[in-house]
């Protein structure tokens, strides 16, 4: 007699790291309830699309997957940061069975549950099936995000993530560090520490001490930082806002226990519109802070993100932003033409700027970083460096350095790295670059 195939399910991710934490939620959950995961839309009982909804190019690739995943399956189940966003899923496709908004495994869960009843009943009992301790995870086996904290107290006006995700909430400390262990002991060797506000860890526990390995620990971004510190990986901090308490972190960095790496998105220069969209940290002398930063812990690489013609920037507002690049020398920048999101407090600001002015003012930013950037590279021509490796072929080892998050920033290609493998940790020595990347050799056996 043979045996009746479990359920299974497909599963479409879309959007940010903090979506693809959502996502391996929701599948590490899949898997407990006795689910399969299925890798094509024929061979799946229904579908899970995990959609994006923070800007207009975003939506619409996530309506896209959503009517491929009907037309191709039928059966499809709706969650994310579109979900959120009013009735504009079910607008567009009537026909979906469910929708739930972002960071709601639990509805996700009752929705399959209802259209395809989990095998033998059973839900939500991992000791019986065949899950990792360390979950599902979509990225690759030697680096995982971290998610600390869900939500944010910010109101910047051109965003919609409040409204969307909710007020910040902070995970236990001793719950991040349990999953962060659990990472590390399955072969993880660089945890990427993300959250919408992760400088904010804590601020709505009024940092509420907490025990970590029988240690009373305060539920504050140092402390977390420090216990990280202590697992032996790679640490690296993602949107972090330049709050004076930041500050305390960079000593950590120069003693080696986290990464000297900070993803700062600092969107503008100017005070003024830096006011218009209500950011954090605005009055902020960053400046000054970055200049900081680089005496206590010179090897600190500095990535951000800036917009570009935000409603009513003048031409004299942006060039103060291009002044402050050049006094910056941030390592990466990446750059957005402002595109008005439904739903945001910006669109209704007076003196909204035509496409063609946002987009020129994005390639005038980016031209201008370029030269910064690679000098920046240029920089490290000759110099040993230490690396992770994320793929081995027939060309040699692609490596990331300290500096180079996965996705976002560059790469290092090792020439003769042939011989290591994917997750090693190497010393290599830079011999040329380009604007992103760097080329470098296998450094082992040099006297
Ligand atoms: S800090 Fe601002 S941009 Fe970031 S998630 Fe919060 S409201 Fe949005």
């Amino acid at each position: 007699m043979s045996k009746k195939q479990p359920p299974s399910v497909g599963f479409v991710s879309l959007g940010c790291p903090k979506a693809t934490v959502d996502s391996e939620q929701i599948l590490t959950r899949l898997r407990a309830d006795g689910y399969i995961v299925a890798p094509t839309y024929a061979g799946a009982d229904l579908v899970v699309v995990n959609t994006c909804g923070f800007i207009d190019a975003a939506v619409e690739e996530s309506l896209a997957a959503i009517g491929e995943a009907l037309a191709e399956n039928g059966r499809v189940i709706v969650t994310g940061c579109l979900g959120a966003k009013g009735s504009i899923v079910t607008d567009n496709h009537p026909q979906v069975l469910a929708v739930t908004g972002p960071h709601a495994a639990a509805e996700v869960m009752l929705a399959v549950h209802a259209h395809l009843p989990p095998p033998l009943g059973r839900t939500g009992d991992p000791r019986l099936d065949l899950v990792p301790p360390q979950g599902v995870r979509l990225t690759p086996e030697h680096f995982a995000y971290l998610k600390i904290s869900e939500g944010c107290n910010h109101r910047c006006s051109f965003c919609v993530i409040p409204a969307l995700r909710g007020d910040l909430v902070s995970r236990p400390l001793a719950e991040v560090m349990r999953e962060a262990e659990t990472l590390v002991d399955a072969g993880v060797r660089e945890l990427l520490v993300i959250s919408q506000d992760t400088s904010a860890y804590g601020v709505d526990l009024k940092h509420r001490t907490g025990f970590w390995n029988g240690r009373p620990m305060k539920t504050r971004l140092l402390e977390l930082c420090q216990a990280l510190g202590d697992l032996g990986v790679w640490v690296r901090l993602h949107y972090v806002y330049p709050y004076p308490s930041v500050d305390e972190l960079i000593p950590l960095m120069a003693a080696g226990k986290i990464l000297p790496y900070l993803d700062v998105p600092l969107q503008h220069a100017n005070r003024r519109i830096l006011k218009a969209m209500r950011r954090p940290a605005d009055a902020e002398d960053n400046l000054a802070r970055i200049e900081s930063w680089r005496r206590l812990c010179p090897e600190i690489t500095l990535r951000s993100t800036f917009i570009t013609g935000f409603p009513g920037e003048t031409e004299a507002e942006f060039e103060e932003l291009l002044d402050f690049l050049e006094a910056a020398q941030l390592d990466r920048v990446g750059a957005f033409a402002y595109s008005p999101v439904d739903g945001a407090a910006a669109n209704a600001l007076p003196g909204a700027l035509p496409e063609a002015v946002r987009e020129e003012r994005r390639a005038r930013l980016m031209e201008f970083q370029e030269d910064i950037s690679t000098r920046r590279l240029e920089a490290k021509i000759g110099r040993l460096i230490e690396v992770l490796v994320d793929e081995v072929d027939e060309e040699g080892a692609l490596a990331r350095s300290q500096g180079d998050a996965p996705e976002i920033d560059g790469l290092v290609y090792v020439t003769n790295g042939h011989q290591l493998e994917v997750g090693d940790l190497v010393q290599v020595r830079v011999t040329d670059c380009d604007v992103h990347d760097l080329i470098a050799v296998c450094a082992a056996g040099e006297s």
